[in-house]
């Protein structure tokens, strides 16, 4: 029996053994060991429409009946004759960086949209899909604090041991722990308006935390940008992790209160928030041109002036969203043409840039977004 369990081990070794070498060799063939990313700092814009992405300020919009309260102000503000130049106002590091060095995708303009595969249009479902690679319409359909069954790409990086402790979320929405099932996960997760946890606060940790204190609560679920935007900024220079997201809510909360004064400002204020993200990581040795940033949203909104406010299955338009992908390894094609990317490939796409492969993990996630590198 013992002999036969011997020879038996012996069998497996050689089988598994001929199992794990092309899998090696396809991974060097592949180049992914060539590539520069090592690092990934993934922001994602709650409700940010693609509209708004691609063609600036819409127009109509600007007017009290979008709850513009100044609207003269406004137009000087982010009012311009053409696209290009509008888009360029509302978001001048995403147009005037990012799309001449990175790429962008999602503009049906260029035959091009981008769509959610879950059916649902709302944020617990769509942060799912992009974290886990695939939707599960039955599954996720609410969103309401129960633990994600899934396992997320943040978890398998975690899980790698060149990644474990260096993988962090950050993020205004209260729901966040339970999207990325934080005690199962074991990443480091600050979300909504709780103070910042953790026996090595630092200066200016402790005066964000003051902060938190003192801010007026505008959603019990959701902390205000700024906030979030700080620790991030903080967490970073502390922690150093090698994969950090950040997610901020406002844009989707000021559209919901029909604002559209205050949702074009957060996305400005979300932009300048990118570039100095982008300008932080050049300036650390750490991060310093081998760090991609890759940002995207979780659902689209209405197209009109009555339903762009909101969001969800029965919200025609709703299920088309926007990404984009910036940094040393990413080609500089600008804005992508016919393409039809989805959410889902998000997951995947994060573990790639830093030199990992999801679905072959988590077999159910789409793939990469394609013709991100150079080859
Ligand atoms: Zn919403």
């Amino acid at each position: 029996m013992k002999r036969l369990l011997v020879f038996f081990g012996v069998l497996v070794s050689v089988f598994s053994f001929s199992l794990v070498m092309p899998l090696t060799v396809r991974a060097d063939d592949d180049g992914i060991s060539h590539r520069r990313s090592r690092n990934i700092v993934y922001v994602t814009l709650d409700g940010f429409r693609w509209q708004e992405l691609f063609g600036g300020a819409t127009e109509s919009f600007i007017a009290k009946d979008a709850g513009v309260a100044d609207v003269a102000a406004v137009k000087a503000k982010y009012w311009r004759e053409t696209a290009e130049e509008r888009r360029e106002t509302l978001l001048p590091f995403i147009w005037k960086t990012v799309a001449k060095q990175g790429q962008i995708f999602g503009d049906p303009s260029q035959n091009a949209a981008a769509k959610l595969e879950n059916t649902h249009k709302f944020s617990y479902p769509g942060y799912s899909e992009m974290f886990c690679g695939f939707a599960d319409d039955e599954g996720i359909k609410s969103n309401s604090k129960i633990p994600n069954q899934h396992v997320n790409v943040l978890e398998y990086l975690n899980q790698q041991p060149k990644f474990q402790g260096s993988v962090a979320a950050i993020a205004t929405w209260d729901v966040f722990p339970f999207i990325l099932n934080q005690p199962r996960s074991g990443i480091y997760c600050h979300a909504g308006i709780t103070p910042i946890i953790g026996d090595d606060l630092t200066d200016r940790e402790r005066l964000l935390n003051d902060l938190i204190a003192d801010t007026v609560v505008l959603w019990p679920d959701n902390q205000i940008d700024s906030l979030v935007m700080q620790a991030s900024r903080e967490y970073l220079q502390k922690k150093k992790p090698r994969v950090l997201f950040i997610g901020l809510g406002e844009t989707d909360e000021w559209a919901h209160a029909r604002r559209y004064d205050r949702y074009l400002y957060s996305a400005h204020r979300a932009d300048a928030f990118l570039a100095s993200i982008w300008n932080l990581l050049q300036s650390l040795p750490e991060y310093k041109e081998n760090t991609t940033l890759l940002i995207a949203c979780d659902h689209g909104r209405g197209t009109t002036i009555r339903d762009w406010t909101d969001h969800g299955a029965k919200v025609d338009g709703a299920e088309f969203v926007w990404m984009a992908a910036f940094g040393p390894d990413v080609k500089p094609l600008g804005v992508r043409r016919d393409v039809s990317p989805t959410l889902s490939q998000i997951a995947s796409t994060i573990a790639i840039l830093v030199g990992e492969d999801f679905p072959s993990a988590s077999p159910k996630s789409a793939k990469p977004l394609g013709g991100l590198f150079h080859e």
